[in-house]
């Protein structure tokens, strides 16, 4: 995976990625490291926590300790503002995707309707 790629696009499906689990359950941050590698991204703690971190601050997960075998695990959980940010993701992902992925014919290019209109 190159460095490049991640930090152009990566970095946005990791968020969206863990936004994603976060609204279904409360998540933890090994637990989204493995989960994001069961598809292919191999995100590390470096990685993985500030993204974590970013989402707090921004409204969009919730934290809160619970203490597992002794260990103090921290689990976020989507907040009201998240699940919105991630249904307007969803709608905007799949207006721009669907094209790029050939499910739908392309729309005239820009260039070509300045033509037109000449
Ligand atoms: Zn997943």
């Amino acid at each position: 995976m190159s460095e490049l790629l991640v930090k152009m696009f990566f970095g946005g499906f990791v968020r969206m990625h863990v936004l994603y689990h976060a609204v279904k359950e409360p998540v933890f941050g090994v637990e989204m490291m493995e989960e994001l590698g069961r598809h292919g991204y191999e995100v590390g703690p470096g990685t993985l926590y500030p993204i974590l971190h970013q989402l707090e601050e921004a409204g969009y997960l919730s934290a809160h300790a619970e203490v597992v075998d002794g260990k103090r695990r921290k689990y976020y959980r989507a907040t009201p503002e998240g699940e919105k940010a991630l249904e307007e993701t969803k709608v905007r992902l799949r207006e721009l995707v669907k094209e790029v992925l050939h499910d739908d014919p392309p729309t005239p290019s820009i260039r070509r309707t300045e033509r037109d209109r000449d």
